[in-house]
């Protein structure tokens, strides 16, 4: 099966005429191709998006009422319902996450949808006090096109939160997958046709980062950029946008800490630091990776948690286990190599999980891995690993733990677990993050809470009313009426 471009409501070829391999990740086998796409296709995607919006404001997207812009990405977001589980089943295949998973990121995509429909027709500006004879108003329009720059981890949520904000803030889309995650954001363009949204408002080339991904990032008619994925590929985004002035979104991952207190709930606290660190086989930018606790229940927590560790399984999507198998080879050498490192500097493992006999030799797969006793400037404290692997380590004061939490160069979330809401108040305000979580760690959910980084986790906000913001372009208009 060849997959092509999706550019003005249409398939189109690659102007190269090449495709790349679609691989399975539960077996290691292609079962399909993408197109590659180059500067030339994306030349076409973003004059596709320019006539859809026309040169003056008058295109047959642009032309559009507010409110017929929302009922549209309304019924955009009842075609995904309806088409759910298809996009599950696809999107488990082309990445190996549980189907399960995959269930939920497609009805996830819907409520973005819905929550950003929901907003069109309350996205105003405002009348401000000036000098006397004066009326001024400010007028939020359209940024333009913009590029979206997905990532393989979860390409249907990430094209929800912000590609659903940018359509429902009046823009045209034209939208890079990642090369091992392209099939649902195709089929979702699909959708978006058939449910009536009118060409050139939503346009995907696919193909490989370093080629469609760089001349996305380079077009000079792309107006503003999103872009999740790793803080090096980030900055080189952000390098490619700085020459046009281009406003950039970045998200970019982190190694976000869950600090425990004595006081804690435990029953409460485990499952959740638990799904926090193996949800999507731990390829989650918001993943609670570092676990600090305080020392007089730390080895209470070590033994819990390792329990659970030691029965936790990977195996195929359709198992739908504790985790399916990393996205890639690329991914699965890079986790072994930062488990096998940090046993090599004599990291100890306090327990570690299995993978299904089941599973396929060829795939993907690593088994979940909790550490203890995990220095805190070590590799595996400080780096992200994408990977099922939990570095735990004690801490003794309230002062030792912000010391802790905050000592990485990344800050995308942390969460607190404590009953003094005192306590919990007061970290808030001094954990370096973006989103701070007491006594719950809901990062992955919460379509109308932003979302975004600090430090090396990036700049920008994705999600809720911040993000449709971030897509206007806000004009003042002074009028002189004596
Ligand atoms: P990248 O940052 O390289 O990829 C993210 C997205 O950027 C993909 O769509 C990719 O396309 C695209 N891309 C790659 N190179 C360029 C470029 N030069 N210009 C524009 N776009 C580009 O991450 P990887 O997939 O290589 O993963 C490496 C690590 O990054 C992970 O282990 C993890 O630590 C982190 N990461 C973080 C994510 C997050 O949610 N914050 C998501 C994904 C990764 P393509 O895939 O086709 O190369």
């Amino acid at each position: 099966m060849e997959y092509r471009h999706y550019i003005a409501n249409a398939h189109v070829a690659p102007d190269g005429g090449a495709f790349v391999d679609v691989i399975d990740p539960s077996t290691g086998e292609p079962f399909a191709a993408i197109a590659r796409g180059n500067a030339s296709d994306i030349d076409r995607a973003v004059a596709a998006a320019q006539a859809a919006l026309g040169e003056a404001v008058d295109g047959p997207w642009a032309r559009l009422s507010p409110v017929d812009r929302s009922n549209l990405l309304f019924d955009f977001a009842a075609a995904v319902l309806k088409h759910g589980d298809e996009l599950a089943q696809l999107e488990a295949r082309d990445t190996g996450k549980a189907l399960k998973t995959a269930r939920t990121d497609a009805a996830v995509l819907a409520r973005y949808l819905r929550y950003y429909a929901g907003c069109v027709d309350k996205l105003h500006g405002e009348t401000l006090p000036y000098t006397t004879g004066f009326t001024v108003l400010t007028v939020r329009e359209p940024i333009g096109v913009t590029g979206h720059i997905i990532p393989w981890n979860y390409p249907m949520q990430i094209f929800g939160r912000s590609v659903g904000a940018s359509l429902a803030a009046g823009n045209a889309c034209v939208v890079k997958p990642a090369e091992d995650a392209s099939l649902s954001i195709l089929r979702l363009a699909e959708i978006a046709a058939e449910t009536g949204l009118p060409s050139g408002a939503l346009n995907v080339v696919t193909g490989l980062g370093g080629e469609a991904g760089a001349a996305l990032s380079a077009h000079k008619g792309i107006r503003h950029i999103s872009f999740t994925g790793s803080t090096v590929t980030g900055a080189q985004v952000a390098r490619a946008v700085a020459e046009r002035h281009c406003p950039a979104v970045l998200e970019l991952g982190g190694k976000s800490p869950q600090l425990v207190f004595d006081d804690a709930d435990l029953d409460e606290a485990l499952p959740v630091i638990l799904n926090a660190i193996i949800q999507n086989a731990g390829q989650t930018c918001s993943a609670g990776s570092r676990l600090l606790v305080q020392r007089g229940i730390y080895e209470t927590v070590i033994e819990r948690l390792s329990e659970r560790f030691a029965s936790l399984r990977a195996g195929p999507p359709a198992m739908d286990l504790d985790m399916g198998p990393l996205v890639n080879a690329k991914q699965q050498a890079r986790v072994r190599a930062f488990v096998e490192s940090a046993e090599a500097e004599g990291l100890r493992v306090a327990a570690r999980g299995t993978i299904a006999v089941e599973a396929s030799r060829g795939g993907f797969y690593h088994p979940a891995v909790l550490f203890r006793d995990v220095p805190p400037h070590s590799r595996l404290a400080q780096e992200e690993v994408f990977g099922p692997v939990l570095a735990a380590m004690p801490f003794d004061t309230e002062a030792d733990a912000v010391k802790l939490a905050n000592g990485t160069e990344y800050g995308l979330v942390a969460g607190v677990w404590t009953q003094d809401a005192s306590r919990g108040l007061r970290l808030a305000r001094k954990l370096q993050a973006g989103q701070v979580f007491i006594n719950n760690y809901g990062a992955g959910g919460g379509v109308e809470l932003p979302f975004g980084g600090v430090k090396a986790s990036g700049h920008g906000r994705e999600k809720g009313f911040e993000a449709l913001l971030g897509f206007t372009s806000l004009k003042t208009v002074a009028i002189r009426h004596g």
